[in-house]
């Protein structure tokens, strides 16, 4: 259900407040980092197959550029909002500074629903989304992504259209692309299996192996489905998915406490995330209301599907056997439902730490694009695994040495090398 009191700019913007106010950020600094430095709000006419034309409001956002071109996904989404961009936006600049990635933070969004169009369609949107921004945008300026409900399709429809403006080839402008037209394998895997190599770090520091351990997580997406691929491959078990039902406009828990088969999963799911609930009956599962994946007692939580899940009003829900929650998806807990988290002593793993591994594949992208030579898949994911792993190191290790929430201690570090970063360009 979405709750209209909530924003997720505002929240963004409280979590850099406290961290800048501890350690002193000084005024200029402040309000240059805790707003964006460039947007571009836009209409795209898109002539729809039954011949009317109906106008898309997109937005691309550009939070901060200081330690590289902007990056960051475009979402296709009914319910988008300029805030949520903005949000998101300045999550991607401490996103790639929390993982050390020579990039800054951008993120687009275009209000729609993806589901009620057809390809032609949305190729068309995609089109038109570049035309209106090819300027100002490119692989020294402001690099896209896919995110919310945008694919590797779209990344190439996007690539094309930048490059019949532009007269020539740019791989380099976008990243996600498929493999074989500049897209890097292990892609479309790294933002989930990122999720579990913190998630691995995170038990490992608590002197607990994964294997045995159960998860319960909240999305059926690209990271929801990768997380609980590998975090079975590694020897846990999934004991709930929870995902959004286009058909009845409501969310369930399909829970199977002997474990539920990711692949399996993975095979009656489609291309949105939605799954087929009978089919998911015939597998074992049980459909139970949206919230009880947050009760179940599992080990680990992961909202891998929207911002503000987890709030006030089932905050309290949460499993007493819960001991760790990994963010997947960006700004899952809101502000008041993160104080009570963090009096309640879950370690959190947070969203710009947990789910950079698809920006950093992202990255890798760019270097093999550049290059124009591509690595093994084994070659990419493992040198995703040592960023995702020497990033959470330095971050716990911050947050042991300061006594800091994990949140706080990754806004430490982020905020400082972006603070750095802008200092000595002279901006501030
Ligand atoms: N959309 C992803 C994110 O939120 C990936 C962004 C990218 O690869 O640029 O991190």
């Amino acid at each position: 259900m979405e709750d209209k009191s909530y924003n997720p700019y505002q929240n963004a913007q409280a979590q850099f407040d406290r961290v800048a106010e501890m350690i002193g950020l000084d005024d200029a600094a402040r309000q240059f980092l805790r707003q964006p430095m460039k947007e571009y709000h836009f209409t795209i006419p898109v002539h729809m197959d039954d011949g009317s034309t109906k106008i898309f409001n997109g937005y691309r956002i550009q939070h901060n550029d200081a330690r590289g071109p902007a990056k960051g996904g475009i979402r296709f989404h009914p319910q988008e909002t300029v805030d949520t961009v903005r949000a998101l936006a300045m999550w991607m600049t401490w996103k790639c500074a929390a993982v050390d990635i020579p990039l800054g933070g951008g993120k687009g969004g275009v209000i729609c629903n993806p589901r009620d169009m057809t390809e032609g369609e949305q190729e068309r949107l995609c089109r038109g989304f570049v035309r209106r921004i090819a300027k100002d945008v490119g692989p020294f300026i402001d690099v896209p992504a896919p995110d919310v409900m945008t694919n590797a399709k779209h990344m190439l429809w996007m690539l094309d259209e930048f490059e019949q403006i532009h007269g020539g080839r740019y791989p380099g402008f976008i990243t996600g692309k498929p493999v074989g037209m500049g897209g890097s394998l292990g892609r479309t895997e790294a933002t989930g299996y990122g999720v579990i190599y913190t998630v691995r770090e995170a038990l490992k520091s608590m002197g607990l192996d994964i294997k045995g351990t159960t998860a319960s997580i909240q999305g059926s997406g690209n990271v929801a489905q990768y997380a609980a691929r590998l975090f079975q491959e590694l020897g846990g078990k999934v004991v709930s998915v929870a995902c959004w039902d286009a058909a009845d406009q409501k969310a369930y828990s399909y829970c199977k406490n002997d474990g539920l088969d990711a692949e399996m999963l993975g095979e009656i799911t489609d291309s949105y995330g939605t799954i087929d609930k009978e089919k998911a009956c015939d597998i074992g599962c049980t459909l139970t209301p949206q919230d009880a994946w947050l009760e179940q007692d599992a080990d680990i939580l992961i909202p891998a599907a929207m911002e503000n899940q987890i709030n006030m009003t089932n905050v309290h829900k949460i499993s007493k056997q819960v001991k760790i929650i990994a963010e997947g998806a960006n700004g899952p807990i809101n502000t008041e439902a993160d104080e009570v988290i963090r009096n309640s002593g879950i370690f959190v793993i947070p969203d710009f730490l947990c789910n950079a591994g698809g920006v950093t594949c992202s990255y890798f992208e760019q270097v093999q694009s550049n290059m124009n030579y591509y690595w093994e898949k084994e070659e990419v994911l493992q040198k995703l695994d040592t960023k995702m792993t020497s990033a959470f190191k330095a971050i716990k290790e911050v947050s042991e040495r300061n006594q800091l929430y994990m949140r706080d201690a990754a806004y430490f570090i982020s905020i400082n090398r972006v603070a750095q970063a802008v200092k000595m360009r002279g901006w501030v």
